[in-house]
This record gives structure tokens, C-alpha cells and sequence, in this order.
């Protein structure tokens, strides 16, 4: 299928949605959704976010160099996201393999060094497959990378290198609270294998040019279904042909919209960490999980 004719196969689901949103309390016809592959699954009733939002965004980076000749857009696309970060005052949520850290250190420490929240989450030291290593050697690549980044603090988000769940029991016990499912679906956080399943909705890379409008609409499907409008994507694949100012172009409207809607009192902004923080001393039902009947 074309990339027009997906793109506008997305907006009529999108646009159905939001209609069938507005006509009960948060209900959306899944069907629409499924079309374009994204699921639904409705908020628990009075669902609370940081600030006593009805809804949030997050944005997860996946900071990590897999092929040589995405050094040069790692570095461009983190520096890009990181002036956006600071112009709209809006936190990113970074997945930090450990080795690009190590081989890119000035990328790494312009993350540290910015003046607005950044989330440091772990990405594995080597990029590693969870569903092709084992565990302890899952768990060892995980401590190289925590040795290599130095952190003040325990990380709490953790992303499975291709979303490739797998280990969860390591990943609990090592103190994280928080990952990305694979699966794309338009909801509350969801607590599964011991952790907060922040549940991606939209991928950005450079097919994304001139989907400003589009994900302008899945943010606000998102804040009329009380749910987290999560965006995830890569450094490298916002930068095409080693111009990173096309994708930018697209994404500052963006930015521009979700601090617009902060401002109205509309949307947490957060990071996977702080919406972790949050549910985990209020539960998704607003009660502290196990305080209940
Ligand atoms: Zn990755």
C-alpha cells in the first residue's frame, strides 16, 4: 500500500475514533482501530495521571547505534531532540545502550547536560536480543551497561532492544519498573509481568514526514479516552540523507500542541519513569495496588 494512502486510511480511523469517543464516556469502536492495527483498551473510570490529569504523554528515544553509518544522524537526531526538548519544555524518556554511550560520549553527555528533564533508561549494554540469550547472560549485559553509564540514581525504565520482550523476572529483580510493549495500543498503563507496560501508540521516523496532523489527532484521541499518547522513535531515523531539518519540521507542531495541551491542564507530561512513579503508589484505579478489596 502507498504511504499516502495508509497515512489517510489512519486519519479516517483516527477521526472515527474520536467521534465515537465523544459520544459516550471514553468509548471507541476497536474496529476502526484495528484497521491500522492499534488496539484499544478503555481506562478504569476516575483514572488519575501526575497532576491530576485526565490523560499523558510520554516520549520514549531509543538511543543506540546498531550500523556504523547511523553515528553521524545518532548524533544530529539526539542534538535535534534535544533543542525541541528544551524549547518546549517537554521531558524525554532515553533507552541508552550502553556501547553507543561509550563509542558517542559527547551524544550521551548532551543528554546529562540539558537544562530540562532527561529520563535515562537502559536499551542493554551490547543491544542484545532477550529472546536469543539466556537470562544470566541477559542480566550480565544489563550490569555492563549500568557500569558503563555510571548512573546517581537506579534506572526504572527499561526497553527491550527491537521490543523483544523476554526476562522478566531479571528485569524485575534488577529494580526496574517500567518497559515498552511491542504491541501499539491506545490505553492506560497496563501492569503486566510484575511492571508498567507503557504501551506505545505511534512510531516516528522519516515516513512520519508530514504527519504533524495525524499525530496531533492520536494525542488528542488520546486525552479524550484518558489514556498515554506515547511516541517512540530513534535519533538516526528522524535524520534523512544527513538532514535531520525535514523531520523537525514535522515534529515542532508537535511539541507545540502537547505543551498547549499541558498548559490547559489537559495532559501529564512525563516520562516513562515518573508515570511508573505515580502508579505505583496510586494504582491505575486510583487505590494503591493490594490496599483494596
Ligand atoms: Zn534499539
Amino acid at each position: 500500500m502507498g504511504l499516502n494512502l495508509k497515512r489517510t486510511m489512519k486519519n479516517v480511523a483516527v477521526d472515527g475514533a474520536r467521534i465515537s469517543a465523544s459520544m459516550g464516556a471514553g468509548f471507541v469502536t476497536r474496529g476502526v482501530l484495528r484497521e491500522i492495527q492499534l488496539d484499544y483498551e478503555a481506562s478504569p473510570p476516575g483514572i488519575r495521571y501526575p497532576g491530576d490529569a485526565k490523560a499523558a504523554t510520554c516520549i520514549s528515544v531509543d538511543f543506540d547505534v546498531t550500523e556504523p553509518e547511523r553515528y553521524g544522524p545518532n548524533g544530529a537526531g539526539t542534538q535535534k531532540l534535544l533543542e525541541l526538548s528544551e524549547k518546549y519544555e517537554i521531558p524525554l524518556t532515553w533507552a541508552i545502550c550502553g556501547k553507543t554511550a561509550v563509542e558517542d560520549q559527547k551524544s550521551y553527555q548532551r543528554i546529562l547536560d540539558s537544562p530540562v528533564k532527561q529520563e535515562i533508561g537502559i536499551h542493554t549494554y551490547s543491544h542484545m536480543d532477550a529472546q536469543k540469550a539466556g537470562p544470566a547472560e541477559y542480566e550480565e549485559d544489563i550490569r555492563k551497561c549500568l557500569d558503563a553509564l555510571g548512573l546517581k540514581s537506579a534506572p526504572r525504565t527499561f526497553i527491550f532492544p527491537w521490543n523483544r520482550e523476554n526476562h522478566f523476572e531479571v528485569i524485575r529483580r534488577m529494580g526496574f519498573r517500567t518497559y515498552r510493549g511491542k504491541k501499539r495500543v491506545i490505553g492506560p498503563p497496563d501492569s503486566s509481568n510484575g511492571l508498567w507496560n507503557e504501551r506505545p501508540v505511534y512510531y516516528v521516523d522519516q515516513k512520519s514526514y508530514g504527519a504533524e496532523s495525524l499525530m496531533i489527532k492520536y494525542a488528542d484521541l488520546c486525552a479524550q479516552t484518558s489514556a498515554v499518547f506515547h511516541l517512540w522513535t530513534h535519533p538516526w531515523s528522524l535524520v534523512t540523507a544527513g538532514d535531520p531539518d525535514p523531520m523537525f519540521r514535522t515534529l515542532d507542531p508537535v511539541f507545540s500542541h502537547l505543551r498547549e495541551m499541558k498548559r490547559r491542564g489537559d495532559l501529564a507530561v512525563c516520562t516513562m519513569g515518573d508515570l511508573a512513579d505515580h502508579f505505583d503508589a496510586v494504582g491505575t484505579t486510583g487505590m494503591k495496588p493490594g490496599s483494596g478489596s
